[in-house]
């Protein structure tokens, strides 16, 4: 495809400027000239090959809005039209982020609402909705864990982290001046007691759990996980990324969570993966809410501000009060849903994976054979076994049948993870396709192998120098 710079012609406008209806000024006089440039050398296209060029470009793009988009740990499922609209009310949208608490009190309410609503649904004492992401959550809750610890004059240098962890915890820990220790895993896929156990020294500050893991699985033992952190002084984290495999059935903190980040960007209406903002509010149990970032939204009566009165808060970690529009889109998510829909949604969330595990489970290696939550994960190994084909090759073909890949090659314990999660807003008829492709390329893994490694075979490119394109990017584009 032609970049829109190579279509220009000189002349062309795709825009008719309106007849000025006031005095001319120079632009240059009012500014002064430093700030002029004459070689802004922008493209210049018609209308209709402006809205081509653009409505081509999105069609080489792949979105839910477009298919099944099965993407392991990222929840990339359908989110109501109707939540962007709420966020786009000029009320909200509109709002400057430095107008006084008087004239902010709409959107301060839902702040402090949606605190409210979040502490009451994960079982946590208090919220700050200030991080910008799920990482950036993980670092603020490590931030509260470290601060508590100097309050307390303990010095704990070393966090725990299970080899079923999120890639990002350690990156967490390690930001905070932690040493990251590498938790083992039992042969069911959950926390090995005994491991933790002697790691569990008075030299631990926290354990980082992500629950479910990402196998996908529920951690069975959390109450002697739990037991064995705080019966030695320290704190269990959550990294709650993945809420839509436990929203309404259990809460955090009543299985003994002390910090928890959850992903707005997966569970509340914002799509994962867009590039886009996203949200990772950092939900506490009462011994840490003293440390929560500040300025807070406060109740004073009838009325809401803002307040950085707080001692020990560790501070901002966010310009202003966090993406805003994010966190009205998961208002309104969570009031249209009500807690009985936030069940059902996560009741189908885990029926849909468990039944694509099911329908796969004599195609594809299942290395943790149990009822899995929001994703499932299998082994490509037969396949490399049987015909060299890898998961990378498959990830390639399924987008000749329309898919967006699963995760693939994560989570690092199983060797060549197909990692799936259909999500809870798929019907039955789109996991049945999806499985059928599945299938198609298991069969075609033995017949006709070469095909799958040429894959994909539909798009305008091929297979890409995927180590290159991510160290040398060539994003600029000269004028020859
Ligand atoms: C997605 C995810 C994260 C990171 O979230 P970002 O918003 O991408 O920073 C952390 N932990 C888990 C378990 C996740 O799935």
């Amino acid at each position: 495809m032609e970049l829109i710079f190579e279509i220009s012609k000189s002349g062309r406008s795709a825009v008719q400027v309106p007849a000025s209806d006031v005095p001319e000024v120079n632009i240059g006089d009012a500014i002064g000239p430093k700030y002029l440039r004459g070689d802004l050398d922008l493209p210049e296209v018609a209308e209709i090959d402006l809205v081509r060029h653009y409505t081509n470009l999105s069609r080489r793009n792949f979105g839910v809005d477009l298919g099944f988009y099965p993407l392991g740990s990222c929840t990339m499922k359908y989110n109501p039209k109707i939540n962007e609209n709420i966020a786009a009310l000029p009320g909200f949208a509109g709002l400057h982020p430095n107008a006084p608490s008087e004239f902010a009190q709409g959107s301060l309410g839902l702040m402090y609402d949606m605190q409210r609503l979040l502490a009451g649904l994960f079982g946590m004492a208090d919220f700050t909705l200030q991080p910008a992401a799920g990482a950036h959550g993980e670092l603020t809750g490590v931030m509260m864990i470290r601060k508590y610890f100097e309050k307390r004059g303990e010095k704990r240098r070393r966090i725990l982290i299970p080899d079923a962890a999120h890639g990002t915890n350690p990156a967490s820990g390690a930001l905070c001046g932690f040493e990251t220790v590498t938790l083992r895993s039992n042969p069911e896929g959950g926390v090995d007691l005994n491991h933790l156990e002697s790691l569990m020294t008075q030299d631990t500050a926290a354990l980082m759990l992500t629950n479910p893991n990402t196998l996908g699985l529920f951690e069975r033992n959390i109450e002697k996980v739990a037991a064995i952190v705080h019966g030695a002084g320290g704190l269990l984290y959550g990294d709650g990324a993945n809420a839509n495999a436990y929203l309404g059935k259990t809460r955090p903190g009543d299985l003994g969570f002390d910090v928890i980040q959850l992903n707005l960007h997966k569970t509340f209406s914002t799509p994962h993966g867009g590039g886009g903002p996203g949200s990772g509010p950092v939900g506490v149990a009462e011994k840490l809410v003293d440390f929560l970032p500040a300025p807070r939204v406060v109740k004073n009566g009838e009325g809401y501000s803002l307040s950085e009165d707080f001692p020990y808060t560790i501070g901002r970690v966010r310009a202003f009060y966090g993406n805003f529009t994010v966190i009205v889109k998961a208002y309104a998510y969570l009031r249209s849903l009500g807690e009985e829909g936030l069940r059902r949604a996560t009741e189908m969330a885990v029926l849909n994976a468990n039944y694509i595990k099911e329908r796969l489970k004599s195609y594809f290696d299942l290395p943790y054979d149990r009822v899995c939550m929001h994703e499932c994960v299998f082994s490509g190994n037969r396949q490399v076994a049987e015909s060299g084909v890898h998961t990378s090759d498959i990830a390639k073909r399924l987008i000749d049948f329309g898919y967006h890949p699963p995760t693939i090659y994560f989570p690092l314990i199983v060797p060549e993870a197909i990692m799936i999660e259909p999500t809870e807003t798929e019907s039955k008829e789109t996991l049945d396709a999806f499985c059928d492709a599945m299938i198609a390329i298991a069969k075609e893994a033995k017949e006709n192998p070469q095909r799958i490694k040429d894959a994909p075979l539909s798009t305008p490119v091929g297979r890409l120098d995927e180590v290159l394109a991510a160290r040398k990017p060539d994003v600029c584009w000269e004028r020859s």
